[in-house]
C-alpha cells in the first residue's frame, strides 16, 4: 500500500538537519503533496539535498518545523533555528508525529506500538517486530533504530507500526498514540538534554501520552524511577504491566525462565539472541505487548526463539581455537557494559573512548571476573586509574586494533575463554560511530580467524 500522493498538500514544512533521517523525511513530505524547504548548517550536507528547495526555514505560514533528533531545541542550548520556531509559535514535531497523522489521513487504523527507556529499546523494538513477522501480520518497524519513521511504508488495518522512540522524539509528538507503550527502565543518560532525572524522566513518561482504556502500558521496574512512573500509572485509564528480567512483576524472569501469571511462557537459555537478565526483561516486554496485539503463546515462543539479534549488542563475531569474540559496541555507557559483564565468568575486556560520567566505578562487583582489560581512546587514563585502584589487571593500548591481537595473544594463551568488547564509551574520539568501531573488531576477528583457523 502506498501513501496517496494529496495527504499533506496545502501545509508547509522546514526539515532541518539532513543526515539519516532528515533527507527521506523531506522526500516523504514532498510525495504526499506538502510544500517543503530543507536547511543543514552544514554545506555538505546541503549539497547531498538534491531536488529539494535549500534554504532557511521561513516561519510565515509554516505548519511545523521538523527537526533532527540530533538537535536540541531546549537543552542544553536550543540551536537558533529552533528557538526562532518557538518564538514564531511554530509546533516542532518529530517525523513519527507526521508518520501517524499520514497513517491516519489515509483512513487507516494500523496499530502504534511504541518503546522506550534508557537502554534496550533497540533490541524489544526489533524482538516485538521479529514476533509479529513470523506470526504472518503486517509489520514496519523503525524510529531511532534505523529506516526513518516516515519511510515506513502504508499498512492497513490489520497492521503494526513498532517505534522506537528516543526522550528527543518524545519531546516532539502531539497526537501520536501508543496503543502499546513501553518503557523499559531510567539510568543517567542525557541529561544535558534534559536538565536533571526529572526531566529525563518527565520526556520518557510521554510515551503513555493521550493513551485510552483497552490500551497497554509497559513498564520496567529493575529501577526506583521506573517503579514510580508504574506506580503513577496504575491511576489509569491504560491497563498497567510490569516488567522485570530479576525480580517480581507482572511478566518475569526466573533465572532464565520467562514466566507470566499464566504460567511459564519460555526457557530463555533456549533463545540463541537474548542473554542476560537485561535481555529477558526485553523478552518480557515484547512478550506483553505482542499478548496485547493478539498473539498467542505459541507464537510469541516462536518468535523469541527465532530472533535474530542485532549487530552490536553481545553479538558472537567469531571463535577461534575455542575463543569466543563478542561485539557489544552498543555499549557506551557503564549500565550496559555491566549487562554484558554478567554475562561471562572470566573474560578479557576492551574498552575505552569517551566516557560518561561516573567511568567504570560501578562496575567493580564484575571486575574479579576480568582475567585482563585492554584500554584504547581517550579515557583510557582514567579507566586504568580506576582498575589499578581495584588491582585489575589492565593495559593502555591505544587503538582498537592493537587491543584486538593482544586480546588474542592473551585468549590463545590461556588467560579467558571469551573476548569482549563492550566500551561502556561513546566512540567519536576514534570512530564515525559505535557501528563502526564494532564492524571494524567484527572484520579484524575475521581477519584472525583466517589466519590461525577459525571461523
Ligand atoms: P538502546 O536502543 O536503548 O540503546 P539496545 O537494545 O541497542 O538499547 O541495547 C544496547 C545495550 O544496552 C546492550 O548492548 C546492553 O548492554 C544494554 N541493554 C539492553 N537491554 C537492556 C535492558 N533491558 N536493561 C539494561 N540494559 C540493557
Amino acid at each position: 500500500m502506498k501513501f496517496p500522493p494529496n495527504l499533506f498538500a496545502g501545509q508547509r514544512f522546514a526539515v532541518v538537519g539532513l543526515g539519516k533521517n532528515g533527507l527521506p523525511v523531506a522526500h516523504r513530505l514532498l510525495a504526499m503533496g506538502a510544500a517543503v524547504t530543507v536547511w543543514d548548517d552544514n554545506p555538505t550536507a546541503r549539497a547531498a539535498a538534491v531536488g529539494l528547495e535549500v534554504r532557511m526555514p521561513d516561519f510565515a505560514g509554516l505548519d511545523a518545523l521538523v527537526l533532527s533528533p540530533g538537535i536540541p531545541h531546549v537543552l542544553p542550548k536550543p540551536h537558533p533555528i529552533a528557538q526562532a520556531a518557538r518564538d514564531a509559535g511554530v509546533p516542532i514535531l518529530s517525523d513519527v508525529e507526521l508518520l501517524y497523522r499520514a497513517v491516519r489521513a489515509a483512513g487507516s487504523a494500523a496499530r502504534f506500538a511504541g518503546v522506550t527507556g534508557t537502554n534496550g529499546k533497540s533490541t524489544t523494538t526489533a524482538l516485538l517486530a521479529h514476533m509479529l513477522e513470523v506470526a504472518g501480520r503486517p509489520v514496519a518497524a523503525g524510529g531511532n533504530l534505523g529506516t526513518a519513521s516516515l519511510a515506513l511504508p502504508l499498512l492497513g488495518d490489520d497492521g503494526v507500526y513498532v517505534i522506537e522512540m528516543s526522550s528527543y522524539m518524545l519531546e516532539r509528538i502531539t497526537s501520536l498514540r501508543f496503543s502499546e507503550a513501553c518503557m523499559l527502565n531510567l539510568s543517567p543518560d542525557h541529561l544535558d538534554r534534559h536538565g536533571d532525572m526529572a526531566g529525563y524522566a518527565r520526556a520518557k513518561r510521554a510515551i503513555f501520552d493521550r493513551q485510552l482504556a483497552g490500551d497497554l502500558a509497559v513498564v520496567g521496574v529493575e529501577d526506583a524511577l521506573s517503579r514510580q512512573m508504574a506506580a503513577a500509572l496504575r491511576a489509569g485509564p491504560a491497563q498497567v504491566l510490569t516488567v522485570s528480567g530479576s525480580g517480581a512483576a507482572d511478566v518475569w524472569a526466573e533465572g532464565s525462565v520467562l514466566r507470566d501469571a499464566a504460567g511459564v511462557i519460555a526457557d530463555l537459555a533456549q533463545a540463541q539472541a537474548l542473554p542476560g537478565s537485561h535481555n529477558a526483561q526485553n523478552a518480557a516486554a515484547a512478550s506483553a505487548m505482542a499478548a496485547h496485539l493478539g498473539l498467542s503463546r505459541a507464537e510469541i515462543v516462536q518468535g523469541l526463539m527465532s530472533y535474530p539479534g542485532l549487530p552490536h549488542r553481545q553479538e558472537m563475531v567469531g571463535s577461534i581455537q575455542g575463543v569466543r569474540f563478542v561485539n557489544d559496541s552498543k555499549a557506551t555507557n557503564a549500565d550496559s557494559t555491566a549487562r554484558a559483564l554478567e554475562c561471562y565468568d572470566r573474560m578479557i575486556l576492551i574498552a575505552g573512548g569517551m566516557a560518561k560520567e561516573g567511568g567504570i566505578e560501578s562496575l567493580a562487583q564484575y571486575f574479579p571476573r576480568l582475567a585482563l582489560v585492554l584500554l584504547i581512546g581517550r579515557d583510557a587514563p582514567a579507566f586504568a586509574a580506576t582498575l589499578a585502584a581495584h588491582g585489575v589487571s589492565h593495559r593502555i593500548v591505544g587503538t582498537l586494533d592493537v587491543a584486538t591481537e593482544q586480546a588474542w595473544a592473551a585468549a590463545r594463551a590461556g588467560l579467558a575463554p571469551v573476548v569482549l568488547l563492550s566500551p561502556a564509551c561513546a566512540s567519536w574520539d576514534q570512530f564515525t560511530g559505535f557501528d563502526q568501531r564494532g564492524d571494524h573488531f567484527r572484520d579484524q576477528v575475521r581477519a584472525i580467524a583466517q589466519r590461525e583457523g577459525g571461523r
